[in-house]
C-alpha cells in the first residue's frame, strides 16, 4: 500500500519505497541492477523489452529501439513509429514505469499502485501532465510529481539526519540544522540547478535554472562525431560511420563507454569497427573536455545565474553543493565548479538519491493522508482544509493514532507531517491579449519563474459586445531564460473558449479567470461569470490536457502490449 518513489530518468530509472525503519530502499528486480536504462525496444506490434535488453539491441535494431523519450515529454506532437504504430511518449514513458512496477512487485512480492514520480525542476506545465499521463496510462495513481533536486535534497537532508553511510562518504564533517545547498544535476539528457534551504521543518527551494536538452547524451554526441573523424582518417575509403543508423548507435555507445573510463583514468582506447574497416582511437581526458567545453560551460552559466537569483531572495552564499546525476560523475564538472565559481562539490548519491527522495516524500504523503483522514472522521478538519489548519493538538493525536494503527515509529509519522516543502514556479506563465498602443497580440505575465508555489492568481476579462457567450483564452508559459515579450516566444499551454456566458448582459460584464498552480507545478484554470455568479466552462482546443476517455482509450491500448523479459 506504501507510495513508491519513482525517478523516471532520461537515461536511467529507478524505484524506491521506504522500509519499516523510515529508511528509502531501492529495489531492484530480476536483473538484481538497481537501475533500469530507460530504453524500449518495440520487439514486433505486440512485444516489448525495456532496459539493459533494449539498450544492448539498441546496436542491432535502432529502428525499434526508443531512448531518451523524456526530452520530448510535452511534445504533443512527437510519435515512436515503431512496426507501424505510433507511441506517445507519455505511451512509452509508461512502458517503462510498468517495468518498473514489475520490478518492484518483484523485489516486495506487492505491485505498487501509488507513486510519487520524479521531473527535472525545470519542467514546465505540459511536461509534469505528461509525466502523471505516463503513471495513468500504467495503472498508477500518481500522488504528486515531484522535481528531482528537491528529492536529492530530502535524500540528503534524510541521509543528514539519520546517520547513514552514505553521508559520511560524502561529508567529513557533521552538517548544521540549517544548510543552504546547491544541487547540481546533470543526468543523461537534462541538467538543473537549484538552490534549497534545508531547515529542521521546512525544505524551501529558492531558485531553479536548467535546460532540459543538455546532458550526458550530449557528451556522448561529441565524442561520437570525434571517433567518426578519426576513423575516416585512418580509412579514408571507408563509408563514415555516421550515415547509418546502426553505424552511429555504435559509435555513441563507444562513445559513451570512453566517457566513462576517462572519469577514472586519464586516457583510454576506442576500436571502431565499421564497413569491413577498423580504427583504433586513443582518447585522452583533456581531448575529450576540450571537445565537450561548451557544454560545460552553459552548466556553469546556469548554476551561476541561479546563486544570482538565490542571492537576489537574501541568499548570498551556499554551505554545501551536492552532485547528483550519472554526469556529475566527470571530473572536469567538481573542477569547474571550484575554479569557476570556487565551489566545493562533492558527488551525492549519484544514481539513487532521487529514487530514494521520492520514496521519502511518497511516504510523507501516504502518512499525512492518513492523519488527515483520522482528522476528518473525528470531525477535527473541515473537508478541503488542509493539514496546516488542524489544531496543534489535535494533529498531535491523530499522528500517534496513525503510528499505532500501522506499527510505524511515531517520530516518523510527526517528521512526515511536520516538514513542510516548499517549492517555486519553473516557468512564468501568462495570458495572451492585444496590446492595443503597439496593435498586436502580447504576452502579459500574471506569475514569474521562481515564485513560491502554491500560486492563485487571477484576471478579469470583460465582454466586448451585449450577449457575448464566448471568450478567447490562451495561456501561454515562459520558453527561454527570460520572458519575451514576443507571442511568438512563448509556449501555448492551453488555447481555448471560456463558454457558457449567460445571455442579457451588457457589453463589459465581467469574467473572473483564476489560475491556480500547487506544489506539483500543474496548472488549473477556471472561469466565473462576475454579475450572474456563475461558473464558466473552459473548453480547451490544444494544450496538454487530454479528455478522460482519450485516457482510458490509450490505457487500454497499452494493456494489450506484452512485455518480454
Ligand atoms: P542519469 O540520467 O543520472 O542516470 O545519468 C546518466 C548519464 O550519466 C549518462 O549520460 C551516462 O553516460 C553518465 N554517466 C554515468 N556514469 C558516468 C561516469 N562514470 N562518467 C561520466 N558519465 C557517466
Amino acid at each position: 500500500m506504501a507510495v513508491h518513489g519513482i525517478d523516471l530518468g532520461t537515461t536511467n530509472s529507478a524505484v524506491a519505497r521506504t522500509g519499516p525503519d523510515g529508511r528509502p530502499q531501492v529495489l531492484a528486480g530480476m536483473s538484481g541492477a538497481p537501475t533500469t536504462p530507460s530504453v524500449v525496444l518495440f520487439a514486433s506490434g505486440t512485444e516489448h523489452v525495456v532496459g539493459e535488453g533494449a539498450r544492448r539491441e539498441a546496436r542491432l535494431d535502432p529502428e525499434h529501439v526508443c531512448a531518451l523519450v523524456k526530452r520530448r515529454m510535452g511534445d504533443a506532437e512527437w510519435r515512436f513509429v515503431a512496426h507501424g504504430t505510433g507511441w506517445s511518449a507519455p505511451a512509452v514513458s509508461s512502458l517503462i514505469l510498468k517495468s518498473l512496477v514489475a520490478d518492484a512487485a518483484f523485489a516486495t512480492g506487492e505491485a505498487p499502485t501509488a507513486a510519487v514520480i520524479t521531473v527535472p525542476a525545470w519542467f514546465g506545465d505540459e511536461e509534469r501532465r505528461a509525466t502523471v499521463l505516463a503513471g495513468t496510462y500504467a495503472g498508477l495513481d500518481v500522488v504528486d510529481v515531484l522535481s528531482e533536486p528537491i528529492a536529492a535534497a530530502l535524500a540528503y537532508g534524510f541521509a543528514r539526519l539519520d546517520g547513514s553511510p552514505e553521508m559520511s562518504k560524502s561529508s567529513s564533517h557533521p552538517a548544521p540544522a540549517h544548510e543552504t545547498v546547491l544541487v547540481y544535476d546533470l543526468g543523461g539528457g537534462t541538467f538543473d540547478a537549484t538552490v534549497i534551504e534545508l531547515a529542521d521543518r521546512r525544505i524551501s527551494v529558492l531558485a531553479v535554472e536548467g535546460d532540459h536538452q543538455l546532458g550526458g547524451a550530449d557528451w556522448d554526441e561529441r565524442i561520437a562525431l570525434h571517433l567518426a573523424r578519426r576513423f575516416g582518417e585512418q580509412n579514408p575509403s571507408a563509408e563514415d560511420p555516421m550515415d547509418d543508423a546502426a553505424g552511429t548507435q555504435a559509435l555513441v555507445l563507444a562513445a559513451e563507454r570512453a566517457k566513462h573510463a576517462l572519469s577514472e583514468s586519464t586516457s583510454t582506447e576506442v576500436v571502431i569497427t565499421h564497413d569491413g574497416a577498423r580504427a583504433t582511437v586513443t582518447l585522452t581526458r583533456a581531448e575529450l573536455e576540450s571537445m565537450t567545453a561548451s557544454l560545460l560551460r552553459r552548466t556553469v552559466d546556469l548554476t551561476r545565474s541561479c546563486l544570482a537569483e538565490a542571492a537576489r531572495r537574501g541568499v548570498p552564499r551556499v554551505d554545501r553543493v551536492l552532485l547528483v546525476g550519472g554526469s556529475s560523475r566527470m571530473p572536469a564538472v567538481a573542477d569547474a565548479l571550484r575554479t569557476e565559481l570556487d565551489l566545493d562539490a562533492k558527488l551525492h548519491d549519484p544514481d539513487l538519491a532521487v529514487a530514494r527522495g521520492a520514496a521519502l516524500y511518497g511516504e510523507k504523503k501516504e502518512l499525512e493522508r492518513m492523519v488527515a483522514a483520522d482528522l476528518r472522521t473525528r470531525g477535527r478538519l473541515r473537508d478541503g482544509a488542509s493539514l496546516e489548519d488542524a489544531a496543534p493538538a489535535d494533529l498531535d493525536d491523530a499522528a500517534r493514532r496513525v503510528a499505532d494503527a500501522y506499527a510505524v515509529p511515531l517520530s516518523q509519522v510527526r517528521r512526515a507531517v511536520e516538514v513542510r516543502v516548499d517549492t517555486v514556479v519553473s516557468r512564468g506563465f501568462g495570458v495572451l491579449a492585444v496590446n492595443s498602443s503597439a496593435g498586436r497580440l502580447e504576452p502579459t505575465w500574471l506569475v514569474h519563474r521562481n515564485d513560491r508555489l502554491p500560486i492563485r492568481t487571477s484576471r478579469s476579462f470583460g465582454t466586448v459586445r451585449a450577449d457575448q457567450e464566448v471568450i478567447a483564452l490562451t495561456v501561454v508559459e515562459q520558453q527561454g531564460q527570460a520572458e519575451s515579450s514576443r507571442a511568438e516566444d512563448a509556449k501555448v499551454l492551453v488555447a481555448g473558449e471560456i463558454t457558457g456566458i449567460p445571455p442579457g448582459y451588457d457589453a463589459g460584464s465581467e469574467v473572473h479567470v483564476s489560475f491556480e498552480m500547487g506544489f506539483d507545478g500543474v496548472l488549473h484554470v477556471t472561469a466565473f461569470h462576475v454579475d450572474a455568479g456563475l461558473p464558466l466552462t473552459l473548453t480547451v482546443t490544444t494544450g496538454a490536457t487530454l479528455s478522460q476517455a482519450e485516457v482510458a482509450r490509450e490505457r487500454d491500448r497499452l494493456g494489450k502490449q506484452r512485455r518480454r523479459e
